[in-house]
């Protein structure tokens, strides 16, 4: 059920089985409700389940049903347990056996928008489950929960006091007002104007994931000009030189270097080798070594290229790379003549 596809496939799947061959083997006096592979059959008190069972698993070798009875009139499905009171059902939020109460931490190293969030969704699950016999109780569990998770007293009161503000407001939404949720952002504002006379809300997921902002970005096109780039300043007075990456432009950076000599700020590697030895930066024969748009990429190449030539006391770059890796770092080898 790993994959976001699972859920939607298992849907189809079960509907073809659903309307197909179980149509002939479920009696039509039998409840049939199903929540992807989880199904819930209310059924008169003498029917025959196993029967039923073994018919079902005949059907299909890969869609093999578990069996589970009512005790003491009470059934667990899903995350709720389910409780028999004559002709009435009540409900309350259902635990596995297993559970461990492990959450989050009061002190955990999370925002705390995160822990109140978290609080919150239980919370909310709560308001969403439970019938009003059991919500007392399982609010007073859900307290002492976060309570031996350090969490303080006043917080968790005002996590529930704002749960309830959200489930009343859902509530009063949910009778008038439907959402429509889009997958991305494009043409959402048209549709909204098309369906401004409707109940229905226009809802975009957000595009940006933390896939896209990880995944490395292709260019087709290079920074035009003298943004974004490596660049070396040679010394005029021994053959080492200074390696620098910049976003901006090139220019402005020599300028910001230049600036530094004058007023002697010493974090500026020019600036300690002029203290350390006497000698000036070349000014004119800066040199722009390789236009790289892509921030991590330029990082990566800037280092590499520091680490394979006799620049003067500047910092290394970002990490340590081994002589042999950056001869395989084709524009940095082309620079470095290896
Ligand atoms: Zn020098």
């Amino acid at each position: 059920m790993g994959s976001p596809l699972s859920a939607v496939l298992a849907n189809l799947f079960m509907e073809f089985l659903e309307t197909g061959p179980f149509a002939n083997i479920v009696p039509e006096h039998v409840t049939w409700l199903r929540y992807v592979d989880d199904i819930l059959l209310v059924t008169p008190r003498r029917f025959n389940l196993h029967r039923l069972q073994t018919a079902l698993n005949e059907v299909e070798p890969t869609i093999q049903f578990s069996l589970k009875e009512e005790i003491h009139n009470s059934l667990p499905f899903l995350d709720t347990n389910i409780f028999k009171y004559g002709n009435q059902l009540e409900f309350k939020v259902y635990r596995k056996p297993t559970n461990k109460k492990y959450l989050i931490h009061f002190y955990s190293h999370h925002d705390i928008r995160t822990k109140i969030g978290v609080v919150i969704g239980i919370f909310l699950r709560a308001f969403r489950i439970c019938s009003a016999k059991y919500l007392e109780e399982e609010c007073r569990f859900i307290k002492e929960t976060f309570l031996t998770l350090k969490f303080p007293e006043f917080l968790l009161d005002n996590c529930r006091q704002q749960t309830a503000k959200i489930w009343e407001s859902s509530r009063q939404q949910d009778n008038t007002t439907r959402r429509l949720v889009l997958p991305t952002s494009d043409g959402a504002t048209n549709l909204t104007h098309l369906l401004r006379t409707t109940n229905l809300e226009v809802v975009c997921q957000t595009s940006r994931t933390i896939k896209d902002t990880t995944k490395t970005k292709i260019h087709n096109n290079q920074t035009p000009g003298t943004k974004a780039v490596i660049y070396h300043i040679p010394c005029s007075g021994c053959d080492k030189v200074y390696i620098g990456e910049t976003s901006r432009d090139l220019n402005t950076r020599i300028r910001e270097h230049r600036y530094d000599v004058r007023h002697d700020v010493t974090t500026n590697a020019c600036v300690t080798h002029r203290n350390k030895e006497n000698h000036l930066m070349d000014w004119k024969n800066v040199e722009l070594l390789i236009r790289e748009p892509d921030k991590i990429r330029r990082k990566c190449l800037e280092t590499a290229i520091i680490q394979g030539t006799n620049t003067i006391e500047q910092n290394r770059g970002m990490f340590n790379i081994s002589p042999h890796i950056i001869s395989l770092i084709p524009m940095a080898s082309k620079i470095l003549n290896i």
